[in-house]
C-alpha cells in the first residue's frame, strides 16, 4: 500500500479515507495521531498493527466540540470537574479519562472501563474530525516505542507503506502529547504531564494528583493506572544518558566523554562550551520551547548514525518542563548520572 501525502485542502480526501474504515496521520498542536474512526473496532485494529503497538495500551478518542461526548454517548456520565476543565482548556493539549459506554469498541478502551477524550485546537484536525462525521482514535503517529512525530515527515518515516495517507498540517506547536487526566477516580489524577501544566489544573480543579509511574519507574509487578507507562518510549536508537548537576558539571563531564559517537542534547548557550556534537533544545529556560522541539531533536541524531551517546541534563520538573522531564526520564530507561553526588 503506497501512503498518499496530502495537504491541507484535502481535508474530503482524508475523511473519506476514514468513513471507509482506513487510517490517517493527522496534524494535532501536540504531536502528529494515527487517526481511524473511533467507533469502528476493525479500522482502530489498524492502528495498533501498523504501529506495532500492544494491544493493551487504550487509545485517545479525539472528538470537534465539547458536545460530542454527549452526541455519540461516549460517556456514562459528564463530570462538573470535565466541564470546568473543558471550559478553561478546550480545545487544547488536555485528554480526560471518563466512565465510558458500550458506544467504545473494547480495541479503543483495551479491556478498560474508561475512555480518554481530547478536543485538539489544532483547525486541520477540527476539520478533518467534522468532515469524517464520527469521533476519531488517534495515538501518535510513530512506530511504537520511537519519538513521537511532529511533522508529516517524521510520519511518513516511520509509516509510509503501512497507512493509508498523511494529511500535512505543519509543525506540531506544543511538540509533546496532551496532559492526561483522569476524572474516573475520588481526586483528579495526572497520568500524564503534557502541554497543560499540573499547576493549571490545580487553578481550576484545587485537588489534583500526579500519578507516581510520571517521574518514577513503575514498581516491578505494579499495574499501572495509564498502560503506556510501562513501556519504554520516546527514545531515539541512541543511548540517553541524564546528567544532573550544574550547568558547568554538564560542559565539564561532556567535553571529559567527547567521541565521535557522542552527542550533546543541550540549550542554546552552551553551543560554544562544548566540545563535541550538539543538538540545541532552545534557549536555556524556555521550556516551551523546549518541548516543541524536543520530539525533532531525538529523531535528528538518530538520522545521524554514528550517534551512539547522547548526553542531555536532567530537565526541570516546573510548568512544562515535567512533560519534557518525563519523556527523557523514560528515553533514558531512568539512569540518571548525579555529579552532585560523586
Ligand atoms: P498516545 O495515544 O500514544 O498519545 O498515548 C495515550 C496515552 O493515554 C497512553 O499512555 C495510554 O495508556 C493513555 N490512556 C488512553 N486511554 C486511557 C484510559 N482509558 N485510561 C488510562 N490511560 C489511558
Ligand atoms: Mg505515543
Amino acid at each position: 500500500m503506497k501512503t498518499q501525502v496530502l495537504d491541507e485542502h484535502q481535508i474530503d480526501i482524508a475523511a473519506a479515507i476514514l468513513k471507509d474504515g482506513g487510517v490517517v496521520g493527522i496534524p494535532t498542536e501536540t504531536v502528529y495521531g494515527l487517526a481511524a474512526d473511533a467507533l469502528n473496532g476493525e479500522a482502530v485494529a489498524k492502528i495498533f498493527q501498523a504501529k506495532g503497538r500492544p494491544m493493551d495500551n487504550p487509545l485517545i478518542v479525539h472528538v470537534a466540540a465539547f458536545d460530542d461526548i454527549e452526541r455519540f454517548r461516549l460517556v456514562r456520565e459528564i463530570p462538573d470537574s470535565a466541564k470546568l476543565l473543558a471550559k478553561a482548556f478546550w480545545p487544547g493539549p488536555l485528554t480526560m479519562i471518563m466512565k465510558r459506554t458500550d458506544v467504545i469498541p473494547s480495541e479503543v478502551s483495551a479491556g478498560l472501563d474508561t475512555v480518554a477524550i481530547r478536543f485538539p485546537s489544532h483547525p486541520v484536525a477540527q476539520a478533518v474530525i467534522r468532515a469524517a462525521d464520527t469521533p476519531l482514535a488517534a495515538p501518535s503517529a510513530n512506530l511504537s516505542g520511537s519519538p513521537s512525530p511532529t511533522t508529516a515527515r517524521h510520519v511518513l518515516n516511520d509509516m509510509d507503506g503501512r497507512i493509508d495517507a498523511v494529511l500535512d498540517g505543519g509543525a506540531s506547536a506544543v511538540g509533546v502529547e496532551s496532559t492526561v487526566i483522569t476524572l474516573a477516580t475520588e481526586v483528579p489524577c495526572v497520568l500524564r504531564p503534557g502541554g497543560i501544566t499540573v499547576e493549571e489544573l490545580r487553578e481550576v480543579l484545587g485537588e489534583v494528583e500526579v500519578d507516581d509511574a510520571v517521574l518514577h519507574r513503575l514498581a516491578e509487578g505494579a499495574v499501572a493506572a495509564s498502560p503506556g507507562m510501562k513501556y519504554k518510549h520516546y527514545a531515539p536508537k541512541a543511548n540517553v544518558l541524564l546528567i544532573k548537576g550544574s550547568d558547568e558539571a554538564y560542559i565539564d563531564y561532556v567535553n571529559a566523554h567527547a567521541a565521535d559517537d557522542v552527542c550533546a542534547l543541550c540549550c542554546d548557550e552552551d553551543l560554544l562550551l562544548l566540545r563535541t556534537k550538539t543538538v540545541s533544545l532552545g534557549r536555556r529556560n524556555d521550556y516551551l520551547t523546549h518541548a516543541r522541539h524536543l520530539f525533532d531533536c531525538l529523531r535528528r541524531i538518530d538520522e545521524n548514525k554514528t550517534i551512539r551517546t547522547v548526553y542531555s541534563r536532567l530537565p526541570s520538573t516546573e510548568g512544562v518542563g515535567l512533560a519534557v522531564y518525563n519523556r527523557l526520564i523514560r528515553a533514558a530507561g531512568f539512569e540518571v548520572i548525579d555529579l552532585e553526588t560523586v
